[in-house]
């Protein structure tokens, strides 16, 4: 591309443009998974909606593609790709409570740390993600699992709006009244259609929760999981949280003997009366003895960012398979224990979510989301800080998947798979994939957004 052109783009847009022979293009190429090594061609840095029409309207005149990056935490690396154009919102972080509405509007590269910290002020929150540096636009787009999906919905539930540019370069606006099919396809269906500036969502009264994490012996899994698999199907709904394979990391609250250990983490979010959190949590408390656990009254943004540092962005190679999951068997059971015990190194783990309570009340066809009779979205995320360990990883959880896929449903949730799990998308999706063909070719009939789980038109 002639110096011209690069002029011009940058002549178009209030951000930075960033190309390979400018100062700061390593830094601006990296995304969060720190074994995508690609080298786009340019890296936008929008500060606005108007940037983002002038770099979708560059892309497509100069047939480049288009990769989008909000929060940067794609496992397969869609926020990058060689010789593209990279959309980078991380600028676009501002967050609007409107505390009598019970509505937050958070421009399209928010992340959860940023947004749930201004609702947090106005005592209110939504459903987000278990970490703060994901962003808000890949994980709701997706679906979005977290602590309170149980009591709240999935975070695209919680949707009410969304600002959009779409591949033609105009500005849409999507919810139950205006572009109501492209707004049941963001409520599930990736960034297949488009680049959303702007998310608005619907609040709930949270503010401390009693959560955080205990940790049981590996001898008691099997008790505790099947514990957790009864308690889970009726417990109360502002309940949420989830068991975890994870190493003992030293932290000071575990028994120091005990630190490198392999045990089964159960860790809690309670988003009821706060003195109510103890008995909400005693059924799992007294499933085995408890080896340590760090469990409390705290606010809601200190436990969504209390595991933060397990996970620095661009200090781990991540491969990670997802399933959803009706029943946890014993069958189930013995495969996890067979496989979590091997977790290799203290970053990789594997999370058992429940995605039942209200997500399991929106009607498999409500929004593109389908998996609305699943109990549980399990995540085998392998993390590792040292590429030497690469292989080990991978294998880990390759087998640990080939183990407990036949044991699940056909699909998993798309933001916790990997770039090769792109023939499970339709899977993803059952019943709601062919009418999301159709929302595609609507809005994107030249599959301009196709660094994704794609949905081809
Ligand atoms: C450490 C870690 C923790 C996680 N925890 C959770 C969790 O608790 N719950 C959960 O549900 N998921 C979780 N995830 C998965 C997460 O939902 C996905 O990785 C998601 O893609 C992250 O979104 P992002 O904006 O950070 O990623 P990015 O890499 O920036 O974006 C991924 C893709 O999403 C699309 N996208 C992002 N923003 C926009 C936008 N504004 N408009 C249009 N398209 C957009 C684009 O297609 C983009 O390529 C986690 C991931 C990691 C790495």
């Amino acid at each position: 591309m002639s110096t011209q052109t690069v002029d011009g783009l940058r002549e178009s847009v209030r951000g930075e443009v960033i190309t390979p022979s400018d100062e700061g293009y390593d830094d601006a190429r990296k995304v969060f998974n720190a074994m995508i090594d690609r080298r786009p061609a340019y890296v936008v840095r929008c500060v606005g909606t108007d940037d983002v029409i002038a770099a979708v309207s560059f892309a497509r005149e100069h047939e480049l593609d288009i990769a989008v990056r909000g929060g940067g935490h794609s496992v397969p690396g869609f926020g990058t790709a060689d010789d593209a154009l990279v959309i980078d919102l991380a600028g676009m972080n501002d967050v609007q409570v409107d505390a009598a509405q019970r509505t937050a509007r958070a421009q399209g590269g928010t992340t959860w740390g940023v947004f749930n910290d201004a609702t947090h002020a106005h005592e209110l929150a939504t459903t987000g993600g278990v970490v703060s540096t994901t962003g808000v636009g890949g994980l709701t787009l997706g679906g979005g699992i977290g602590y309170l999906a149980r009591g709240h919905g999935l975070s695209c539930d919680n949707l009410v709006s969304a600002e959009i540019v779409t591949a033609d370069g105009r500005v849409v606006t999507a919810s139950e009244d205006e572009n109501d099919d492209l707004f049941w396809a963001l409520r599930g269906g990736g960034g297949n259609f488009g680049v959303v500036t702007a998310f608005e969502f619907r609040l709930h009264p949270v503010t401390d929760v009693y959560g955080g994490p205990m940790f049981f012996d590996r001898k008691d899994a099997g008790t505790v999981l099947r514990a957790y698999r009864e308690f889970i199907v009726d417990a109360p709904e502002p309940l949420g949280g989830f068991p975890a394979w994870q190493i003992a990391p030293p932290l000071p609250f575990i028994p120091e003997e005990r630190h490198g250990e392999t045990m089964l983490a159960f860790v809690a979010c309670w988003s009821g009366p706060i003195d109510e959190g103890e008995k909400a949590l005693k059924p799992l408390r007294d499933a085995a003895a408890v080896v340590a656990e760090h469990v409390g009254a705290m606010p809601y943004p200190a436990l969504n960012s209390a595991f933060d540092a397990l996970y620095p962005p661009g200090g781990l190679q991540h491969y990670w398979k997802a399933n959803f999951v009706k029943e946890l068997t014993d069958e189930a059971i013995e495969a996890h224990l067979e496989h979590g015990p091997k977790v290799p190194v203290v970053n990789s783990t594997v999370h058992i979510y429940p995605v039942n309570g209200a997500s399991n009340r929106v009607a498999p066809d409500a929004t593109a989301f389908s998996y609305r009779d699943a109990t549980f979205a399990t995540v085998i995320a392998g993390m590792w800080p040292d590429p030497a360990d690469t292989e080990a990883n991978i294998a880990w959880v390759r087998d640990y998947y080939d183990a407990t896929a036949p044991l699940s449903e056909d699909g998993g949730y798309i933001n916790f798979m990997s770039g090769d799990d792109q023939d499970r998308i339709r899977s993803n999706y059952r019943g709601n994939y062919d009418r999301l063909v159709e929302v595609k070719r609507k809005y994107d009939p030249d599959n301009a957004f196709r660094l994704n789980q794609n949905i081809r038109p």
